[in-house]
């Protein structure tokens, strides 16, 4: 009996150690966080005094680089023409380089946003809300091939769960079309008999309206139309829940974060202490399965979007892709540089930004990865706009993802987008002779634009 007192005594002492321990653990959290946080205020500051420094050293030493500009304009006439041609080729090409800036913010707006949707978990914890989960920083900006045209726009897309007792059933739509943009998100109630305890709720098919008063309300009298989920109304909801989940974090004494009216996304404006905003948009989907392609809040192309309609997106295993390239590729790779240069010449034209990073993605499975360095940046170029020529002449660009045996295996695809034909890009092409006749005439003028760019350097 003594033993046994003695080892219950023992085991008392240390679970009231553990007890004791437990407030200095959760102090000791509490200020690893804080810690992070801070070296995130640290980061983001340092970028924008980066900034202001390097203005300012630009006007102090604008004389001396007048001075400089005219001895070179004077040994470049000294020079033959095929000299400063290359030269020019060389500059074109570095001032056309991914911006490491961008992606390090944009990594650093990353974890920001996974630190909000951390605190919008423990928020929602006890509702019936969806569960926000991974999020993706996805588009050209954290690329680095984006144009600056008016703000800097960081895309987020934040995936989502649904709560305990409901079920997600995504209906891909009745068009044979890929990617399906009619989808919806059909919303279910879950029996949780028996397990009122592990889940700490009564379950919404088999309890009394009656019992149910005293519980928050199922997600389909919440965020549903009808049985869909509802896109505008999540949208409404979860930019709430990220605004309140800001004002717990640190950053927000010196910041300020406002809220952009957006119907179908969260759109933030995130002003740190030196003036200079930038957008953070955060769009929220539901995983298809265990690929990488999302139903997504994303608007879509046409004039109208019903609120129940969830278009599929490849945003996220297309940023895979080029995360796949990254990783082969050395680091002087250029592609990326391309895209930028292909954005820059293409303003003005019909052509779309997204045409040219699917001619650029089909590239890259077919030029082996060290052939992409900045030393063969115009032969890279000249095969993008060749490959853009033929698919003109042909009327037809295939979609990258859709049908394409060569996309690498890594990145994982829904089965139809394995064995489906690719969908044509350039229908609009296909349909109206006119066009087509407009779009061969562009592609010569992009040409000339891009030889343009490499003499004159704009
Ligand atoms: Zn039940």
């Amino acid at each position: 009996e003594l033993l046994q007192e003695v080892e219950q005594s023992d085991q008392d002492d240390s679970r009231t150690g553990m007890l004791a321990l437990l407030p200095s653990l959760k102090i000791m959290g509490v200020l690893c966080v804080f810690v992070l946080l801070f070296w995130l205020i640290w980061k983001i500051e340092k970028k924008f005094w980066e900034d202001q420094d390097n203005s300012d050293e630009e006007s102090c030493s604008r004389e001396e680089e007048q001075e400089q500009e005219e001895q070179q304009e004077q040994e470049a006439e000294e020079q033959e023409e095929k000299e400063v041609k290359v030269q020019d080729e060389q500059n074109d090409s570095e001032s056309f380089g991914p911006n490491e800036d961008l992606k390090e913010l944009g990594d650093s707006l990353l974890y920001l946003v996974n630190i909000l949707i951390d605190i919008a978990q423990n928020v929602v914890l006890d509702t019936f809300f969806p569960v926000p989960e991974r999020s993706f920083v996805v588009g050209s900006t954290y690329e680095g091939w984006g144009l600056p045209v008016g703000e800097t726009v960081f895309r987020f897309l934040v995936s989502l769960k649904p709560p305990r007792g409901h079920i997600f059933h995504l209906e891909l739509g009745t068009t044979r079309e890929l990617p399906i943009r009619n989808s919806r998100i059909r919303v279910e109630l879950k029996c949780t008999c028996g397990q009122e305890q592990d889940l700490k709720m009564l379950c919404f098919l088999h309890t009394s309206a009656d019992e149910l008063r005293n519980q928050q309300p199922s997600l389909l009298d919440t965020l549903c139309s009808g049985p869909y989920l509802d896109v505008e109304k999540t949208a409404r909801w979860f930019g709430a829940v990220l605004k309140n989940a800001w004002k717990c974090v640190p950053l927000s004494a010196a910041c300020r974060l406002n809220a952009v009216h957006f119907k179908r996304s969260c759109r933030f404006q995130l002003t740190p202490m030196i003036q200079r905003t930038f957008l953070i948009d955060v769009m929220f989907g539901v995983q298809q399965g265990n690929t990488d392609i999302f139903l997504s809040s994303q608007e879509s192309e046409a004039a109208y979007t019903p609120s129940t309609a969830w278009p599929q997106t490849c945003a996220v295993a297309e940023a895979k892709f080029f995360k796949h390239v990254a990783a082969r590729a050395g680091e002087d790779s250029f592609h990326l540089g391309c895209l930028k240069v292909c954005a820059y010449i293409l303003v003005g034209y019909n052509f779309s930004p997204y045409e040219l990073k699917t001619v650029l993605m089909h590239l890259l499975t077919a030029i082996p990865v060290e052939c992409w360095s900045q030393s063969y940046f115009v032969q890279r170029m000249e095969d993008i706009l060749h490959y853009l020529r033929c698919c003109v002449e042909e009327k037809r660009l295939d979609h990258f993802l859709i049908g394409n045996k060569a996309v690498p295996a890594e990145i994982i695809l829904p089965w139809e987008f394995r064995v489906s034909v690719p969908p044509n890009l350039f229908q609009r092409v296909a349909r109206d002779p006119d066009r087509h006749e407009q779009a061969l005439y562009e592609t010569e003028m992009l040409r000339d634009r891009f030889k343009t760019l490499l003499t004159s350097g704009k």
